[in-house]
């Protein structure tokens, strides 16, 4: 469909329909199921050649789950055994993300790490999946996981990536998972760019309804970047999907421009949104072909170096 090298910068991907649908929970707008067998000819009829899997395991929610299924008194010495149960469940998904990239040419694979793993069994799984298994990056989310992006925890795990020079993607903006935006506004990571000059820091969904904040970030900030990620999601003829669009055409451009044409990449957050119909809505904004070139793939290769 575009006559531009097309990355989906943002995707989420599950092993079965099922799990999938259990973790839209409900929100199907896009009638999709996460899985790769469905994902990766959408890709194809979209013209989509890359998508980077930004997969994650809801820790946070696990560990109060667990906590809530004990006894109170056995709360403190239960503790160990679920952060290894849920530490077991964050390496497992990875594992089965890097597989998918081994086996799927158009999926790239950003592995997940929480701070409830404690940062020794951070550090170990991303030296495992990072150098072993051909994960090309990092996906946090502070909102789930309730943590602050500076998390004391995290800094080793910032200081690798810097040295490496690979990529760390972020939930950005407003959060349906946790309603309190301090942990994921973009200003939340002013401390860990101003630490680490060097690192790729992502915000995803241009930072969404804190748009305002994102141009700031941008302008403070040379080592910040965005996905559009459902802040510019489209219907099936490529209009504003009802109900879900923050931003008109009109203001998604201006936003962009204000941020900066190279710092923003395309992407989905598909099973949520419909990477064949956000495409289309994308190739509707009044940008000229050299900015389309460049938020469509080009700023994409460069910055997460795919
Ligand atoms: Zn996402």
């Amino acid at each position: 469909m575009a006559k531009y090298d097309v990355i989906d910068a943002h995707v989420h991907t599950y092993k079965t329909p099922e799990i999938g649908r259990q973790a839209l929970s409900g929100f199907e707008s896009a009638g999709c199921c996460g899985t790769p067998d469905e994902l990766v000819p959408i890709m194809e009829e979209a013209g989509i050649r890359l998508a980077v899997q930004c997969n994650m395991t809801p820790a946070r929610t696990m560990f109060e789950a667990g906590l809530a299924a004990v006894a109170p008194e056995q709360v403190e010495s239960g503790r160990p055994a679920l952060v290894e149960k849920i530490s077991g469940r964050i390496k497992r998904r990875n594992e089965w993300t890097c597989r998918m990239a081994q086996r799927h040419e158009k999926l790239i694979a950003f592995l997940s790490v929480d701070p409830i793993m404690g940062r020794d069994a951070m550090m170990e799984e991303l030296l495992d999946k990072i150098n072993h298994q051909g994960a090309r990056g990092l996906k946090i989310h502070p909102g789930e996981g309730r943590f602050f992006p500076d998390d004391p925890s995290l800094q080793p795990v910032y200081e690798f990536l810097e040295k490496r020079g690979l990529p760390v993607i972020s939930h950005g903006g407003l959060d349906i998972v946790n309603p309190d935006p301090d942990y994921t506004r973009p200003s939340a990571f002013s401390r860990v760019l101003e630490r680490y000059p060097g690192l790729t820091l992502v915000i995803a969904h241009l930072g969404k309804n804190f748009f305002d904040e994102s141009v700031k970030m941008a302008e403070k900030y040379a080592n910040v970047f965005f996905d559009t990620s459902t802040a510019i999601p489209g219907d099936k003829i490529g209009r504003p999907l009802d109900g879900h669009s923050p931003l008109s055409n009109e203001e998604a451009v201006d936003l962009i421009r204000r941020i900066g044409i190279e710092r923003v990449m395309f992407g989905t957050d598909y099973p949520w949104y419909h990477p064949l119909w956000d495409l289309k809505r994308f190739l509707e904004l009044d940008f000229i072909d050299a900015e389309k070139e460049a938020l469509l793939g080009g700023n994409a290769k460069r910055i997460l170096g795919l």
